[in-house]
């Protein structure tokens, strides 16, 4: 049994569904709030969460006249509490609170924290057997294998947010489970997909940040150009479709029109298609099982003309490599894996390690990770966060020989 519901099989939803965004102020959270207020009579707001963008969440929670809204910095209280006076909002902060949030009755929850950080406000919102639209990956990359058991044990709906994994949820509608052979997700191929080994070692950050088609926020641009992104996004739908390594191909498309393939039994290859925006993977998920009116653009393909595909350099991109890697060898290792690169992109960002010392400083920790036996089967939210923890500190440990090491 598996927790994305694989057909449209749902009766239609009526009447104003009560909504929550954890991540609210964030690139996804912003796309999701465009959304509700194309039709603000069908949703009732429950929740807004933000890390410590006050003045955002404040801005939105008036706009919206949600119940409750939670920032994760704890120092902020006193800013939000001002910010809400007069209001009736109830408001709280500190991780407790962005818990408190994801665990209030909501019928739908966009899960668009970014990082790790996602993890246990997702888990609560699982727990209560909700329908969890879900954008932040490192939920499944850190703990995917009872991320999604806890979903079916809940009766939780998981709807996949990510633009690739929700074009695989649209076309795996076509077949059935027994019949998929093979699931193909796109990649831009990001800023440096023509550039040499050594220009791209060089990379600066603003130029990592010149996304060639998606506008995201800096964490996942970055993993973008280094392909940490896909990577992420092959363990992604691994856990989530239950898929193994072999199942999951990678293509570059550099238009980002064609998002995900799926392949059957008798050769037949669903696509889905669409402009590159999220706000049509979140409003499938947001309409579903229905279809809601979109405001994006509509494609023309006939302007855009071609579309182009080219595999793969796991050369150059040697983060796509080590996730297929990390995958084979186990939950822990993509729990590293993701833990690794965040410690690597805060240090590219910092300015303490060139771009292609990325990868390096990944592969580094999840060598020694694998080389001193902590492969034990991750069964909680706790041993997920304490691998992801001790990763951290491997990977910071590192540092500074990476950091100095010519590649
Ligand atoms: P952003 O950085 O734009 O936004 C992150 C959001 O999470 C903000 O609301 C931020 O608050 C909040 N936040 C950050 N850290 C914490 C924390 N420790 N505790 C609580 N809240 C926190 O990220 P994106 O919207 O780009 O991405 C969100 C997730 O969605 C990521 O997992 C990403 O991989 C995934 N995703 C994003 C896509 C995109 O197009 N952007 C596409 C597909 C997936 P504040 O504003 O106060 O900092
Ligand atoms: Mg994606």
């Amino acid at each position: 049994m598996s927790a994305v519901p694989l057909r449209n099989d749902q009766p239609a939803i009526n009447g104003p569904r009560a909504i929550t965004v954890l991540g609210a102020t964030g690139s996804i959270g912003d796309s999701t709030m465009d959304l509700l207020r194309l039709a603000p009579e069908r949703y009732q707001v429950e929740a807004l969460t933000a890390h410590s963008n006050v003045e955002g969440l404040a801005k939105l929670a008036r706009e919206f006249n949600a119940r409750f809204a939670a920032i994760a910095d704890p120092a902020r209280l006193g800013e939000l509490k001002e910010a809400l006076s007069g209001t009736g909002i109830a408001c709280g902060a500190g991780e407790s609170a962005i818990i408190e949030a994801a665990a209030r009755p909501a019928d739908w929850l966009m899960a668009a924290v970014s990082g790790a950080a996602g993890l246990k406000p997702a888990l609560a919102a699982v727990d209560r057997g909700t329908t969890v639209a879900l954008a932040n990956k490192e939920c499944l990359v850190c703990a995917g294998d009872f991320f999604m058991q806890r979903a079916v044990d809940a009766g939780a709906r998981i709807l996949p947010a990510d633009s690739e994994h929700n074009a695989l949820f649209q076309a795996l509608s076509s077949g059935n489970r027994a019949e998929l052979t093979r699931v193909i997700i796109t990649a831009s191929g990001g800023p440096f997909r023509t550039w040499a080994a050594a220009d791209i070692e060089q990379a600066t950050l603003e130029q990592a940040l010149k996304h060639p088609n998606w506008s995201m926020g800096q964490k996942i641009t970055i993993d973008s150009a280094s392909m940490m992104n896909k990577g992420l996004e092959v363990i992604e739908a691994a856990y989530l479709f239950a898929l193994s390594p072999d199942q999951i191909d990678v293509l570059v498309h550099p238009q980002s029109i064609v998002h995900g393939l799926v392949e059957f039994s008798d050769r037949s290859v669903v696509a889905q298609l669409g402009s590159p925006d999220m706000r049509i993977p979140i409003a499938h998920c947001l309409g579903w099982p229905d279809r809601i009116v979109g405001p994006s653009t509509r494609l023309d393909l006939a302007k855009i003309g071609q579309l182009t595909f080219e595999a793969p350099d796991f050369e150059r991109f040697p983060g796509l490599r080590l996730a297929f890697e990390a995958l084979r060898t186990g939950q822990g290792a993509t729990t590293v894996f993701n833990a690794a690169n965040e410690i690597a992109v805060a240090a590219f960002v910092g300015k303490k390690i060139r771009f292609g010392a990325i990868a390096r400083l990944v592969e580094a920790t999840l060598e020694q990770w694998v080389r001193a036996g902590n492969l034990a089967p991750l069964t909680s939210a706790d041993d997920a966060i304490a691998v992801d923890h001790n990763a951290r500190n491997l990977a910071a440990s590192l540092l500074p020989q990476i950091a100095a090491k010519a590649s």
